[in-house]
C-alpha cells in the first residue's frame, strides 16, 4: 500500500522542521507523497521539492489558511497550487505582515502583565515571515519566563487568555478564490477541531473541492463521520498529521497514514478542471 500525509508544518510557520529534515523523516517513514502547508506560506515548498524528488516522494505544494464564515473560524488548505501565482503570493505577503503585528502586540499585552519579553527574541526565534503563538510561547520558554509550552498557551495565549489577539482572516469564499485562482484544490482542515458542521453547505455551494477526513485529532468515529459527509456532498477525501515538529511532544509524522487512492482522486479532478480551463481557453 501507498500512502501520503497532506497537512505537514516547517520552520517557514510554526514547525521545528526544515524541509529538508521532514522529506527525511518521509522517507523513513516510507511516504509516496507529502504535502507541505505552512500557515500562510509556500515559502518551503521550493526546498521541499528539491528534497522530496531526492527521496523519491511526491510533493504536493500547499499552505494552510485561516479563514472564517458566518463569523465562524475554519482552517483552509489549498493543494496543488501554484507557488508563483501572483495573486495568491500578495495576499499571503498581507496576512504574514498582519502575523507580525500581532507578535507585536501579544509581547505588549504579556509586558503588561510584569512579564519582560521581548518582540525581538520572540522574532530571532521564529526567524520566519509567518510568526504566530507557538513561537510567543517557545520564546516565554526559552527566556525562563515559563516552565513549558502549556503554561504560556494557559496563562497568556489560548483564546480569552490575556495575551490572546484574534488573528486576521479572510473571508473563506474569497480563501477559496484565492486557491481556485493558483490552480489548487480548496479544502476543508481538521473539521473535527471545530465542531463547526453547519457551514459546510455554504462552503460546499462555494466551491469547497475537498474535507481532512483524517487527522491525528480526529477519533476514529470522526473520521468516519467526515467520510460520511464527504460522500454526501461529493467531496474529496484528504489527511495528514498536522505534524509541526518537536514541540509539546514527540513529532506527529506517522500518525496518519492517508492510502495513496485518495491523492489520486485529488489528481483526477485537478487535471479535469484544467483540462477545462485549456477548453474554454481555446473556444
Ligand atoms: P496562531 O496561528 O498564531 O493562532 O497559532 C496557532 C497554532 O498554535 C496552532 O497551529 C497550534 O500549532 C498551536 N497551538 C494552539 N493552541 C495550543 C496549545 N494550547 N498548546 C500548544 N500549541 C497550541
Ligand atoms: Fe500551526
Ligand atoms: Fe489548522
Ligand atoms: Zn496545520
Amino acid at each position: 500500500m501507498k500512502f501520503a500525509d497532506l497537512h505537514l508544518h516547517t520552520f517557514f510557520s510554526d514547525g521545528t522542521f526544515s524541509p529538508e529534515e521532514l522529506a527525511g523523516h518521509g522517507a523513513r517513514l516510507g511516504f509516496a507523497a507529502m504535502a507541505l502547508t505552512d500557515h500562510d506560506s509556500v515559502e518551503g515548498c521550493a526546498r521541499m521539492t528539491v528534497a522530496c524528488d531526492a527521496a523519491g516522494i511526491e510533493f504536493v505544494p500547499g499552505t494552510e489558511l485561516t479563514a472564517e464564515i458566518d463569523d465562524t473560524e475554519l482552517h483552509l488548505l489549498g493543494y496543488f497550487l501554484d507557488t508563483h501565482n501572483e495573486k495568491l503570493l500578495t495576499e499571503i505577503s498581507k496576512f504574514q505582515i498582519v502575523r507580525q503585528n500581532r507578535i507585536h502586540e501579544m509581547v505588549a499585552a504579556i509586558n503588561k502583565l510584569g512579564v519582560p519579553l521581548t518582540a525581538e527574541t520572540v522574532f530571532a526565534l521564529a526567524n520566519c515571515k509567518s510568526p504566530g503563538r507557538p513561537h510567543v510561547a517557545r520564546a516565554l520558554v526559552k527566556a525562563g519566563l515559563v516552565a513549558n509550552l502549556d503554561e504560556a498557551f494557559e496563562r497568556f495565549l489560548k483564546k480569552g487568555r490575556p495575551a490572546w489577539v484574534p488573528k486576521a482572516k479572510m473571508s473563506a469564499l474569497e480563501g477559496m478564490e484565492l486557491i481556485h485562482q493558483a490552480g489548487g484544490l480548496a479544502v476543508m482542515a481538521h473539521p473535527g477541531l471545530n465542531r463547526t458542521d453547519e457551514i459546510i453547505p455554504a462552503l460546499v455551494d462555494a466551491g469547497m473541492d475537498g474535507i481532512e477526513c483524517f487527522h491525528t485529532k480526529h477519533s476514529t468515529a470522526t473520521s468516519e463521520r467526515y467520510l460520511q459527509i464527504a460522500e454526501k456532498y461529493n467531496l474529496l477525501v484528504t489527511g495528514g498529521s498536522d505534524c509541526h515538529g518537536f514541540s509539546k511532544n514527540k513529532p506527529l509524522i506517522g500518525t496518519v497514514k492517508l492510502p495513496y487512492e485518495y491523492v489520486e482522486k485529488m489528481k483526477a479532478k485537478i487535471s479535469h478542471r484544467w483540462a477545462q480551463m485549456k477548453h474554454r481557453f481555446q473556444k
